[in-house]
């Protein structure tokens, strides 16, 4: 039953990013099945998962087809590993299907278990890459404060997460952070689009602060996802990508959230106008049935590594794991036969945009942003004018928990960071079911507005 589930749970499960002791006290919410869009708990309630699990979900649950190519593989070759020149057929497969459907100058993978070990390998590729090149001053990563790159020692040096550095002495050596661009937080007096510039002026300041000789790379996220959904104005990418060219710093795209359809195309660099170096992706490439991750490399780096580098001392023991490559494979080729990419670039994503565009006129919302099947909505205590800025809540009130609390109690699982509420859902969702989600926001907003005002 749910109250032993949830016994069991709190005498014996760490939960991460979670107070175990707030968890003791309340007991978790036990998910139990999956079907499309939608999760059913224990208790036989169903909830729309706006989130795709942990943004990864992407065909949404229960599709056959991936189902049936891990039970395959599972029975054929349940595991080798693609250590000292061996491979299995799933992993050789699905390195030249990623090559197809990622931007033209990648062409080679370096598989991982996840976006943190991506990121890792990220980490020890770029300093790898100017070791050979002859640079090894070339040491510096530049990342973004309140970006998100994972949880392990580099993933979260990366992350730009102050209350994650203050846990285990973090940010590791070698690793700096710039201002995030998020216009409602440091762009007052100025257009988007000014913003943009100024935000990505930020980059060179940093690399001539380090001094040009010593960086190595910059990485971001193409939409900050964990950071709360925030869409950078039109301007940021491309000018970030005339200063990394200005400087020859390698230019790294992390992919996990973006990648595979989220944003309207394959990769969110290609959404942002980019040409990265190197890309990591994790979650949908699998949409999360089995966890895979990994770093696309670009020709640059790649001809480097291969040519001059003979054997680079990194790999993971699920490096190219073959059922978790099985899987990709199924999951991919999904997405092609159904133009999922296509249907959020053409339909649910414009729609999408459409309904957060229309929640503007609920008395609690702020700023908007959407992009493809990523958005956000920000609450506000008073909407002061219209451009979008608002009057913030005391945040003591945790006005973005207390919406929360009605998304999951009336079906909707939506997530909060700070006041700034945040979808990412599957990309299977129709264009009715966006209109249904709608519905379902705009219920939870007006039983959020009844507790503010009460
Ligand atoms: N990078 C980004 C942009 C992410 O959003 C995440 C996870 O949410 C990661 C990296 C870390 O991936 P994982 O949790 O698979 O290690």
């Amino acid at each position: 039953t749910t109250a032993d589930w949830q016994a069991a749970d709190a005498a014996h499960f760490l939960h991460p990013f979670t107070d175990f002791q707030a968890l003791a006290k309340k007991g978790s919410r036990i998910i139990e099945r999956g079907e499309n869009v939608y999760l059913w708990d224990s208790d036989g309630h169903r909830l729309f998962d706006a989130m795709s699990g942990l943004w990864c979900v992407n065909v949404g649950y229960g599709q056959q087809a991936l189902i049936d190519a891990a039970t395959a593989q599972m029975t054929k070759l349940p595991f080798y590993n693609s250590f000292f020149q061996t491979t299995t057929p799933p992993a050789v497969e699905l390195a030249e299907l990623l090559a197809e459907v990622t931007p033209p100058q990648f062409r080679h993978v370096f598989f991982a278990g996840s976006g943190s070990e991506g990121n890792d390998t990220v980490v020890r590729m770029v300093r790898r890459y100017w070791d050979l090149k002859g640079q090894p001053e070339r040491q510096v990563i530049i990342s973004r404060w309140n970006g998100y790159h994972g949880s392990t020692m580099a993933g979260a040096s990366l992350g730009g997460m102050k209350y994650m550095h203050a846990q285990g002495g973090l940010p590791i050596p070698g690793i700096t952070h710039i201002d995030q661009p998020h216009w409602l937080e440091h762009g007052a007096g100025l257009s988007r689009d000014e913003f943009g510039l100024k935000a990505a002026g930020w980059l060179e300041q940093k690399i001539l602060e380090v001094g040009p000789d010593k960086v190595a790379a910059f990485i971001g996220e193409p939409v900050q996802g964990a950071g709360g959904v925030i869409v950078p104005p039109a301007t940021y990418w491309p000018e970030i990508q005339r200063i990394c060219d200005r400087y020859g710093i390698l230019l790294v795209s992390d992919e996990v959230i973006t990648g595979f359809g989220r944003t309207g195309n394959w990769f969110g660099c290609e959404t942002m106008g980019t040409q990265p170096d190197l890309m990591t992706f994790a979650k949908g490439v699998t949409s999360g049935y089995v966890p895979l991750g990994g770093v696309m490399v670009g020709e640059r780096v790649a001809k480097v590594l291969i040519e001059q580098g003979g054997e680079f001392e990194h790999g993971y023991t699920y490096s190219g794991h073959p059922v978790a490559c099985a899987v990709a494979l199924a999951n991919i080729r999904l997405m092609r036969e159904q133009h999922l990419v296509e249907r959020v670039r053409d339909e649910t994503g414009p729609r999408l945009a459409a309904v957060f565009e229309s929640l503007r006129d609920h008395p609690l919302v702020g700023e908007t942003q959407s992009c493809g099947l990523m958005a956000a909505l920000q609450l506000v205590r008073a909407k002061d004018g219209a451009d979008g800025r608002g009057t913030p809540f005391d945040p003591a009130l945790e006005v973005g928990m207390v919406c929360r609390g009605h998304c999951f109690g009336n079906g909707l699982i939506m997530r909060a960071v700070g006041d700034r509420m945040i979808i990412a859902p599957p990309l299977v969702m129709t264009v009715a079911q966006v209109d249904e989600l709608a519905g379902l926001i705009r219920k939870c907003l007006d039983l959020t507005l009844e507790d503010v005002r009460a």
